[in-house]
């Protein structure tokens, strides 16, 4: 397998980034690792790189996105942050990765069992770390479903506050940055959320919030999504 070239990520659209990542996911739960020479490709990409997809996960080390989408070098723009949470800075990178580097798509990863989670759960606070999951609350007030145990103790409560915080910061991506929201649009690239099992390793990419704009989702756009309430 060789590194993503300037053609090959021109020649990509948003569906079919998402289908490479589909796939590379199936190989690594079947532990059908591609072929692919690491060292042959530093070679490949020491004049550039040209990435087809950026990946928002967590820092959890057992949540890299090369592995569990079975990656090689020059593939994704990997973005990691306890929690998976967006802010300026994060919002930048895309921005770069997308508009400047030619990425096609955009994925937030959540994952199970995930500590910034449990700890916003848990209203933690120490040092600066507190400031990063207060940017998790928002999700934790979305849950409306458990009435009781809203502490990390309580599996479900956990698990339901990840999945709104992915879906919530795929809907921050688009509304926070004008470029993204624009690429969106024009159907250059697509913002999905998805979460990552790490009990077995499967990647689930979650229908309703698969930003892509393109002829299987013609009727898809943006200013649609300023009405929607996330579940
Ligand atoms: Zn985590």
């Amino acid at each position: 397998m060789k590194a993503h070239t300037k053609e090959t990520q021109a020649n990509l659209t948003p569906r079919k980034a998402l289908e490479i990542l589909q796939e590379g996911n199936l190989r690594f739960i079947k532990n059908l690792k591609v072929q692919r020479d690491l060292l042959e490709q530093v070679n490949d990409t020491r004049e550039g790189q040209w990435p087809f997809a950026t990946i928002l996960s967590c820092i959890d080390s057992r949540t890299s996105s090369e592995l569990i989408f079975d990656q090689g070098l020059g593939d994704i723009f990997s973005i990691r942050i306890a929690g998976n949470i967006v802010n300026t800075d994060i919002l930048g990178s895309m921005e770069f990765a997308c508009k400047i580097a030619g990425s096609k798509l955009i994925v937030v990863l959540g994952h199970t069992k995930c500590g910034a989670v449990k700890g916003a759960c848990d209203h933690v606070e120490m040092g600066n770390l507190t400031e990063l999951l207060a940017k998790l609350q928002p999700s934790v007030y979305q849950e409306k479903e458990t009435k009781s145990d809203r502490t990390s103790k309580n599996k479900e409560f956990v698990e339901n506050v990840a999945q709104i915080n992915v879906k919530r910061n795929v809907k921050n991506i688009i509304e926070r940055s004008f470029i993204l929201e624009q690429m969106v649009e024009n159907g250059e690239i697509g913002v999905v959320g998805a979460m990552y099992n790490i009990e077995t390793g499967e990647v689930e990419f979650y229908d309703d919030v698969m930003y892509i704009r393109d002829t299987q989702n013609p009727d898809f756009t943006v200013a649609n999504l300023r009405d929607l309430t996330l579940a």
